[in-house]
């Protein structure tokens, strides 16, 4: 393995160009840090070397550690995993802090040679923690370039020294929007911000770092945390500042996290506890903290769903093997709220849009959407005057059928009523070519009954967007029982193309994400019928990691659409139908108006923006709170295993056909809360056998909608947990 090439020039600078062969970005692992380990101690040894340049051999130094890595740190077959990664971590700090001494004497802090960070475009993770360890850090002027330390997004930390280093550089409060919200910046920004410390015109990168290295003195390279008398910027946690700070940081991420993602507080602690001590010891406070993260469950689960799952998932994992797609010009039928956002992603994405609706007036209203979209990027400052009129222009509103000749794909977003969608579906196939693509964006309809309408039930296909279009990263694509493999990949490319993620699924009864979130929905209602107070309901789920409680999701999404789902679904099962008595809640706030925050009243107050202001004093006349209250855990294993006993029955049924799809798409269709990975990964968390033991509990208290599904008796039964039996079937 060779992902460090080594090299020195006349004048006695070594260069150390990373370059792992065959991947687009670097990434970090611990072989490749061995390699760098091995130059920097080559460098250090040989009399001829003045000072060291690290770079890149690709236009970005890196996007950071290999999370393969990170994701099965726990999972090691060891008898002290813990032990196993404490040691990795070490190591890793251990050849950072090699390259930040640089052989100087540590009393006089002389003799050492300057090592310098060229950074060509994006450093992310430990492609920042390594430039942070060197002596100066130079960045070319690449707008493109993202400098930042994203590890919290997925559930982790800076724990390279990025963490410590940061703070001791910039401050608590300085470095916080870096470490706690992962805060990415082009250099410029990174420049002014204190993250790096030059930004040169690309074409010189290399020499003026090469001239830093060649006129750098002993003390240049002294770290500010290694010299004599060093201060904590903005104050030690002791200091009346920085105590300041340190509180504050301690209730927002309380606040913002509810507890439930061990990484914010884990990264506080080490930078609260590493600020009381000297650099080194810190390092090993920022080891501890972080080996305890990597080996807490949720981290495995979150990097599992939220990078290597999803990324996956995106580049095609499930998409059959035939040719290119790719969508060139997008017929879109129905320009309402759906439609509207269709046609602005589809635009954006740099694809030919006809967009119809019955009355020009509402063709163009659709269009307007659009503009109203790119006028806030503008006044944003990220859309441009010439990307907005490039956009807009790809988008022909009309009501003329006609245009849609020579449409590859059209996605129909009409009301929901069979016999419209029916009709524009014929009128729509008279016109575009043989082999183009129809697919619905129905939520409720079932794809086969729609493709009856079709004359190419093969090229029919459900591509399922949520609202907001634009906002929601996640879109369903629903295959119908004769839905063809040229339609899928067809709906795979166009999701790729418009930068979301996919999932695929079979037809049935609200799909995959509407199928598990009624449920909870449901439960939330259900619990306020039976005299839960609904603060205790709201807070319970919020304290899971759901974004939303469950009474504040029906707000969102409005109480008359919930009656009107209930209604259709009723006519739909007859004897069977499962929720009267939610739809006595429901239809209840119907008869008084409130339908939720869209008319400024529902389970919430709202003031006349939409604010939201508090839970509305009368429900309690509806609702009497009952004596007894239940405990928290009972609310929330209500309200959580409503939803992931719904994913494992699609996943019985064969809705869902692949565990990943089932995870990736609870966080990004509904926000299942995402500490946890996912509901596959959650239920594998809990372990089978006291997550069918907790179903048996809540079946014989409320009822049968907790029973356990037979795959997850089979799973407690045979001591197998979802992600094990899928590794298990791939191998
Ligand atoms: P909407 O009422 O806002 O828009 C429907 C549009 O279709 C209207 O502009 C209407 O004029 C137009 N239309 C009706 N008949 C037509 C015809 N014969 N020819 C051309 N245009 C016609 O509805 P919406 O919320 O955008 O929903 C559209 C579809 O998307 C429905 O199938 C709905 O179930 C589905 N959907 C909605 C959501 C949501 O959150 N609203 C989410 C996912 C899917």
């Amino acid at each position: 393995m060779t992902d460090f090439h080594y090299s020195v020039d006349p004048d006695g600078v070594a260069t150390i160009i990373w370059d792992v062969a065959k991947k687009s970005m670097n990434v970090m692992t611990i072989e490749g840090l061995q390699e760098l380990e091995a130059h920097i101690d080559t460098a250090l040894a040989d009399d001829g070397v003045k000072g060291v340049i690290i770079t890149s051999g690709k236009p970005d130094f890196a996007g950071g550690m290999d999370l393969n890595v990170l994701a099965s740190a726990s999972g090691a077959a060891s008898d002290d995993p813990a032990g196993d990664v404490f040691t990795a971590i070490s190591y890793i700090h251990s050849v950072l802090r090699k390259i930040e001494r640089a052989g100087m004497d540590p009393k006089t802090l002389k003799g050492g040679k300057p090592i310098v960070a060229a950074l060509p475009g994006t450093a992310l993770g430990i492609g920042l923690e390594l430039p942070l360890a060197c002596h100066r850090i130079f960045a070319a002027d690449n707008q493109k370039a993202k400098i930042g330390l994203p590890e919290i997004m997925v559930g982790i930390f800076p724990g390279a020294g990025g963490t410590t280093r940061l703070s001791r550089k910039m401050g608590a409060m300085g470095a916080a929007p870096f470490l706690l919200e992962g805060k990415l910046s082009d250099p410029k920004k990174a420049k002014s911000a204190g993250l790096i410390d030059e930004v040169v015109p690309a074409a010189d990168l290399l020499a003026r770092a090469k001239e830093w290295v060649l006129s750098a003195k002993d003390a240049d390279l002294v770290k500010p945390w290694d010299a004599k008398g060093f201060k904590m910027p903005g104050g030690a946690p002791y200091h009346p500042a920085g105590f300041m700070t340190f509180v504050g940081a301690s209730a927002m991420i309380n606040g913002k996290t509810n507890g439930v993602y061990p990484a914010a507080k884990a990264l506080l602690s080490a930078v609260y506890e590493g600020a009381l001590v000297p650099f080194d010891t810190a390092l090993k406070i920022e080891t501890r903290w972080f080996t305890h993260v990597l080996m807490n469950p949720s981290a495995t689960a979150m990097i599992r769903s939220l990078f290597i799952n999803k990324e996956a998932l995106e580049k095609g994992a499930n998409r059959p093997a035939i040719g290119d797609e790719k969508v060139v010009k997008l017929g879109v039928l129905g320009a309402g709220m759906m439609g509207a956002g269709i046609a602005y992603v589809a635009a954006n994405a740099g694809i030919d849009v006809v967009l119809i609706d019955a009355e020009q007036a509402a063709a163009e209203r659709g269009k307007g959407y659009a503009e109203g979209v790119l006028d806030k990027g503008m006044k944003r400052g990220k859309v441009s005057e010439a990307k907005k009129s490039e956009v807009l222009g790809r988008i022909l509103p009309t009501t003329d059928y006609a245009a849609l000749e020579g449409c590859d794909l059209i996605i129909e977003a009409v009301f929901e009523d069979p016999k419209v969608k029916a009709e524009v579906t014929a009128r729509a196939e008279a016109v575009i070519p043989k082999d183009a693509i129809f697919a619905t964006n129905t939520s409720t309809l079932p794809i086969s009954d729609l493709a009856k309408a079709s004359a190419r039930p093969d090229q029919f296909i459900g591509i399922h967007f949520f609202s907001p279009v634009d906002k929601m990263l996640l879109v369903e694509i629903i295959k119908g029982r004769e839905t063809g493999e040229r339609a899928v990949a067809k709906a795979l490319d166009f999701v790729r193309q418009i930068r979301k993620t996919p999932i695929v699924v079979n037809d049935a009864r609200f799909f995959y994400a509407n199928r598990c979130i009624i449920p909870y929905l449901n439960e939330g209602m259900r619990m306020l019928r039976e005299g839960v107070r609904p603060a205790l309901i709201e807070n319970a789920a919020k304290l899971m990691g759901m974004p939303l409680g469950p009474l504040q999701l029906v707000d969102e999404t409005s109480l008359d659409l919930g009656a009107k789902i209930a209604r259709a679904t009723r006519a739909a099962m007859g004897d069977a139908y499962p929720d009267g008595d939610v739809d006595e809640v429901v239809f209840g706030m119907v008869d008084q108006g409130r339908l939720g925050r869209k008319a400024q009243a529902g389970f919430y107050d709202y003031d006349e923006k939409g604010k939201r202001l508090g839970l509305w004093a009368g429900l309690a006349g509806y609702f009497p709170p009952a004596a007894d209250q239940p405990d928290l855990i009972t609310v929330q294993h209500r309200l959580m295993f409503a939803q992931a006993l719904e994913a494992v029955r699609a996943l019985e049924e064969g809705v869902l056909t692949d565990i990943r799809e089932g995870d990736v798409g609870a966080i990004l269709g509904w926000g299942f809360a995402p500490w946890s990975g996912g509901p596959f990964s959650w239920l594998d968390m809990l372990g089978a056998p006291f997550a069918v033991s907790v179903c048996d509990d809540l079946e014989a208290r409320f009822g049968p909608r907790f029973k356990a599904p037979q795959m997850l008796r089979d799973m407690a039964e045979s001591g197998r947990g979802f992600y094990d039996s899928r590794a298990s079937k791939a191998a």
